[in-house]
């Protein structure tokens, strides 16, 4: 009984060594990260959802090179809001890991406090053998066999470990709103909320609008990159097709620090 209970309070004791030692490591970069006087790392590490073969090949020909957009995107948008860094994102392929642990689809708080256990243990273990230095945000990308009609499990960007999960279609035909999607998660990690209702997937206003005070207000032109689409009328908006189709709007920017920076 007694050697039990040992064995049960090391068990604790460890858990709690390595979730103070994973929340320590994020503290002390996170107050760097939205200073935007350097360049941010980030690091793609690409998986293989299934065993399809097309999506392995697809996975096997990403470079850094593929991903470049995304900075891109980020330096573009920063300069619009007066940040002056040439290069604010450096996107790097990292290493192909395992498979994440999926979050619970019935989000009960025990089941969720379980997965995120479970996702910082796998966070971990994936990350511990990669080469290089530790970049400032890490993004699994997690590449699906393109089925038509099936939907992909949640994409989600973590602000308190600048981790994102993100689900893709190995697809050239999808790298456009895939990259769309990497954003979002990628922006998530740097405090960007969501600016759409989840009930119909509509950008809320002014907030989810790139050009809140475009006349006449439909059709937009933009998606604003959290509020996830383009809207064409009050109840019609649509998933744009590529970056080029997105801006980071007046309320993502003050998250993102590119505005009204604290001097
Ligand atoms: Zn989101």
């Amino acid at each position: 009984m007694a050697r039990g209970n040992a064995i049960r309070v090391l068990r604790q004791a460890t858990l709690a060594i390595i979730a103070a030692a994973l929340l320590g490591g994020t503290w002390l970069t996170r107050t760097r990260a939205t200073s935007w006087e350097e360049t941010l790392w980030v690091t793609v590490y690409p998986v293989v959802a299934g065993d399809d073969e097309a999506t392995a090949r697809y996975v096997d020909r990403l470079t850094s090179e593929s991903f470049a957009p995304l900075a891109d995107f980020v330096a573009r948008e920063a300069g619009r809001y007066g940040i002056d860094l040439e290069r604010p994102l450096r996107v790097d392929l990292g290493e192909p890991t395992s498979m994440p642990p999926l979050p619970p689809e019935a989000a009960t708080p025990l089941r969720v406090m379980a997965w995120s256990l479970k996702l910082r243990w796998w966070t971990w273990r994936a990350l511990k053998d990669q080469p290089g230095p530790d970049p400032d945000i890490r993004l699994f990308a997690v590449y699906h066999d393109p089925v038509d009609g099936v939907a992909l499990p949640h994409s989600l960007g973590m602000k308190e470990s600048r981790i994102g999960i993100v689900h893709l279609f190995a697809s050239r035909r999808m790298r456009g709103s895939n990259q769309v999607i990497m954003v979002h998660e990628l922006l998530h990690t740097l405090g960007a909320t969501d600016k759409y209702d989840p009930a119909n997937n509509l950008p809320v206003f002014p907030a989810g609008y790139a050009e809140a005070e475009r006349e006449p207000r439909y059709p937009q032109r933009y998606a604003e990159v959290m509020g996830g689409r383009i809207p064409l009328a009050p109840d019609t908006a649509e998933i744009p097709a590529s970056l080029k189709k997105t801006r980071v709007g007046p309320a993502t920017a003050a998250e993102l620090r590119w505005t009204d920076v604290e001097g």
